[in-house]
């Protein structure tokens, strides 16, 4: 069945969300209009080897890329590269880009986030983020090419992507210290169970830790004339050399294209069960916050399988009008070649339990378990029998979801993702 008419669906954000919520319309058989907005002057590209083979040097920024301009074209797709989204109409059904009103039948938001940055650190060269193909450019031109020189590099955010980026750095032979506000590093949800092993293994790895400070003061060095980073003067009164720092301190909803449309975009964009967030507008990845209908709350998942499951959740939709199953969020990372896995939600109150393997070995998948079932599950370089227990899980998760889909209002908010 297409529901659509001439005016088709606008996608806006350009990247794994969008491009799945694209791919997966035209699989599900919808053959209307098709448009991709995306600020970004590139094709749309895969973010996670930024902070890993791209950061260590093993792969070039083109290998990054998901889809060729001749692809989309393919595809049926329109795609407005380097074109920006600023404002919705809702009632008249248009999104204005580049000051002209796009007419939709459907409008998928798929906007991501962006990283946020340190106080102070405006117009002070060598400090950098790293969300986009550009920040990874930008940071590998200051690393040098690797190998060569060693360079003092500081990680501030000991989150996910803090730890990643403190990994593919050492690796590729800089000095690192990694500097995180909280006493432990904190790895996404593992962070309660996992954070010492995490340590461990970066210390063991030459990745000097500094936990439980904030940063007081960027210290700078006039270096042809403009202001470089020199070092970062931390809340205990220590200094931290750095000719370079990298920032992993969180990320904020690309939402403000949004703003006056009365959808609640208060954190991300507020969105049902099925990622409807008002009637013929929908939000999918890291920017979209879906109500969970297993815990009842609303949250956003900062994770790359999350985003392209609800991608195809909402093609789905759109074209079928077809409710989709209770979305377990699964993610992945790599630390100093470590594989480690995490599905579900691993909650912190409960003790850990190991399923199989042995963790003094790092190869072992443990789960907390409430009830004799599986709540969340990691593994860590053990894919096959984490596997198996995650077929486990997403059955229980299924066979267990609360009606709650009108509760969205009223939710719990709860954020989750790669946040220091
Ligand atoms: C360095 C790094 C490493 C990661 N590693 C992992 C990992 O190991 N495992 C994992 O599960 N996840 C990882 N992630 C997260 C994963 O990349 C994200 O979950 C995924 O990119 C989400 O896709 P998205 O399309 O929702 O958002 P994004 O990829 O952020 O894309 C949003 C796009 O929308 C564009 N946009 C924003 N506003 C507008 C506007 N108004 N108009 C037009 N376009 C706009 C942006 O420019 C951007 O191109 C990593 C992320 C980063 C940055």
């Amino acid at each position: 069945m297409n529901k659509t008419s001439g005016a088709g669906v606008v996608i806006v954000g350009a990247s794994l969300a969008g491009l799945t919520t694209a791919e997966g319309l035209r699989s599900e058989g919808y053959a209307g209009p098709l448009t991709l907005v995306g600020e970004e002057d590139r094709m749309p590209y895969n973010r996670p080897p930024l902070s890993k083979q791209v950061l260590a040097g093993t792969w070039g920024i083109d290998q990054t890329t998901m889809s060729e301009a001749d692809q989309l074209e393919r595809l049926g797709v329109q795609h407005l590269r380097a074109h920006r989204a600023t404002a919705v109409d809702v009632a008249a059904r248009t999104v204005t880009v580049g000051g002209v009103a796009e007419p939709f039948e459907h409008l998928v938001a798929a906007t991501g986030v962006t990283a946020r940055r340190l106080l102070n650190s405006h117009g002070v060269r060598g400090i950098h983020s790293l969300r986009t193909a550009d920040d990874a450019l930008a940071l590998q031109q200051d690393l040098g090419d690797a190998g060569q020189v060693a360079v003092q590099v500081a990680v501030v955010g000991a989150g996910v992507l803090g730890c990643e980026i403190a990994s593919a750095v050492r690796s590729a032979g800089h000095h690192v210290t990694l500097i995180g506000r909280s006493a432990k590093a904190r790895f996404g949800q593992t962070g309660g169970h996992l954070s010492a092993m995490i340590a461990e293994l970066l210390r063991e790895n030459g990745v000097r830790m500094r936990v439980g400070v904030d940063v007081d003061e960027i210290e700078s060095r006039d270096a042809d004339g403009h202001k470089t980073v020199s070092a970062l003067r931390l809340s205990d009164g220590s200094v931290v050399p750095a000719d370079v720092v990298v920032v992993a301190i969180g990320c904020s909803p690309a939402v403000d294209w949004l703003a006056g449309t009365g959808i609640d975009i208060s954190d991300g964009v507020l969105c049902d069960a099925n990622g409807v967030a008002a009637p013929n507008i929908y939000a999918v990845g890291d920017v979209a916050r879906w109500l969970d209908p297993v815990t009842g709350e609303a949250r956003r998942v900062e994770h790359q399988a999350t985003a392209i499951e609800q991608a195809h959740a909402v093609a789905r939709l759109i074209v079928t009008g077809e409710r989709t199953a209770p979305i377990v969020p699964l993610f992945w990372s790599e630390l100093f070649g470590n594989r480690i896995l995490v599905h579900g939600r691993l909650d912190p109150n409960l003790p850990l339990t190991v399923l199989a393997g042995d963790p003094a070995e790092r190869r072992f998948v443990a789960a907390t378990i409430l009830r004799g079932q599986p709540t969340g599950l990691v593994g860590w370089n053990m894919p096959r029998e984490f596997r198996q227990e995650r077929a486990r899980l997403v059955q229980h998760v299924v066979q267990q979801p609360v009606e709650a889909t009108e509760a969205v209002k009223g939710s719990e908010i709860v954020k989750e993702g790669m946040v220091a």
